[in-house]
């Protein structure tokens, strides 16, 4: 078996296991429960919350745990747009995003937000220019993914910030799910980003909101106070502990993990770059981990079932959008429906070996390529 779908979601580190089974029997006790048993659950969290923040660099943001990425994208986008309507009721998204952004933003219009798409670029990127032009004196929020799960393209977020502190009513999200573990990154001009911790070889079920303390939200889910008043219920101890544990060990050795995904990555582009019927949709402002190519004639499908017969796992679009016709961030990048429905994503981790990039290639020769 060859797993080369990394960003879909990532096995879990063997080390969790055992420390799952640890401070679960240790700290069973409710963290809202005002006993010695209740804190002692309590203090093992804000703990963890120190190390999220210490992992990441963060300085006074406020940390929602959630049960992922997709719950923290809808109370970030859903949560912001309805405590500060008020303020305007005008929204901007990139085009480049994952569904469980571009749904929280459809639900928002249907409710009578003004929701506005940046305009998509050949090289992935979100113009400074085109958001000035978007912005309006009722525009609250701005959305914008750290990197587009499909084609890895990395987006200048520190310019980004920077530009919209020229307009203090806007709070900046980002969608940090594919970045959060792989690179490092400086989240001190954002207002809001999500990350989930199965990306990160962490346990799935657990994920975080992360966000300046000013930013003021409504909660998406009803119930009473509890870690925090955005987000109700019994707080999940032991996967909120597990999750401080996976981002540490996600960024030890971070530069050497990377270094080692960038030369697997320029070897298999070096050897998929011969044949004549490979396209790469993915560019040079994608990250090493996610390679996405089209083979003419093939649909993304078709390859999948193909590389699925040797047991040889890749994602056509987004795993959470598999059984769309044809990939809209491709189409959008590329402009090129026949490469937006052949596209797949070929996503590489420092887990990965030299061994496995090139029995997929001699695969792939085998089977499609020309
Ligand atoms: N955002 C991005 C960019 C993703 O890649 C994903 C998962 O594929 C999500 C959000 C949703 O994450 P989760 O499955 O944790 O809800």
């Amino acid at each position: 078996m060859i797993y080369l779908d990394y960003s879909a979601t990532t096995p879990v580190d063997e080390r969790l296991f055992d420390y799952f089974s640890l401070v679960s029997k240790e700290y069973y006790g409710n963290p809202n429960s005002k006993h010695r048993l209740g804190q002692a659950s309590l203090h093992a969290i804000k703990e963890s919350t120190r190390l999220v923040k210490a992992t990441l660099n963060l300085k006074d943001q406020e940390i929602i745990y959630t049960s992922g990425a997709t719950e923290a994208n809808n109370l970030a986008i859903k949560g912001y747009a309805h405590k500060n309507q008020s303020s305007g009721k005008h929204l901007i998204v990139s085009p480049y995003e994952h569904s469980s952004v571009v749904a929280c933003f459809s639900a928002l219009e249907k409710e009578g937000f003004l929701v506005d798409v940046l305009p998509s670029r050949p090289d992935g990127l979100v113009s400074l220019k085109d958001l000035e032009e978007m912005i309006q004196e009722d525009t609250i929020l701005v959305s914008i993914g750290a990197l587009n799960s499909e084609l890895g393209i990395l987006q200048d977020l520190k310019s980004i910030g920077e530009f919209l502190t020229k307009y203090p009513k806007i709070a900046f999200h980002v969608d940090a799910t594919q970045a959060v573990g792989k690179i490092v990154l400086d989240y001190d001009l954002i207002d809001m980003f999500s990350f989930a911790a199965h990306k990160f070889y962490g346990l799935k079920g657990i994920g975080a909101l992360v966000k300046n303390p000013k930013i003021k939200l409504d909660p998406i889910i009803s119930g009473g106070s509890s870690l925090s008043n955005e987000r109700s219920g019994t707080p999940a101890t032991s996967l909120i502990l597990s999750l401080s544990k996976s981002l540490e060990l996600a960024y030890s050795n971070i530069e050497q993990k990377y270094e080692h995904v960038l030369q697997l990555k320029n070897y298999l582009v070096g050897e998929l770059s011969r044949f004549e019927n490979v396209y790469f949709n993915s560019n040079s402002n994608s990250i090493p981990h996610i390679v996405n190519v089209s083979i003419f004639d093939y649909s993304s499908v078709e390859v999948q079932r193909i590389l699925n017969n040797h047991e040889i796992y890749v994602s056509t679009q987004s795993a959470c959008v598999a059984n769309q016709g044809y990939s809209h961030v491709i189409y959008r990048v590329t402009g090129d429906e026949k490469r937006a429905k052949s596209g797949f994503r070929i996503s590489i981790s420092y887990k990965t070996t030299l061994d496995e990039i090139i029995e997929f290639v001699d695969c792939l020769r085998g089977e499609l390529l020309k």
